[in-house]
């Protein structure tokens, strides 16, 4: 388990197109961040840092969603935690995960209640 979030935190969350992934919460560029629509209450306040690993709401009494990555894109597309971690390492940050087969043995690796929170 660890391994995986190892694996994310070294490899993946750096190089992982935030755009791509978030396309339908319309990511504009603030330059440390992305302005995103939000999910919860549709407005232009939510936002997720280049580097960061959850979407946040701005509006702290009104609405204040927060949600990791890896949860928002398995529930978007009713994803298992397996395919969770294809699509974001193959699909947005363009990686393979056979290249990691040295690291971290995936059939070996339970991933039925895996969340990634960190
Ligand atoms: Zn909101």
């Amino acid at each position: 388990m660890s391994q995986v979030v190892d694996l994310l935190h070294r490899y993946v969350y750096p190089v992982l197109n935030r755009s791509a992934a978030l396309s339908e919460l319309k990511p504009s560029d603030k330059g440390d961040y992305l302005a995103l629509t939000c999910p919860s209450c549709g407005k232009r306040r939510a936002y997720i840092y280049k580097t960061g690993i959850s979407i946040g709401c701005n509006r702290k009494n009104k609405c204040a969603y927060h949600k990791s990555l890896w949860d928002y894109v398995q529930e978007r597309d009713h994803l298992t935690p397996s395919e969770t971690l294809h699509r974001l390492v193959e699909d947005y940050a363009g990686l393979s995960l056979d290249s990691f087969s040295n690291e971290i043995n995936l059939n070996k690796v339970n991933l039925d209640n895996f969340s990634s929170r960190f």
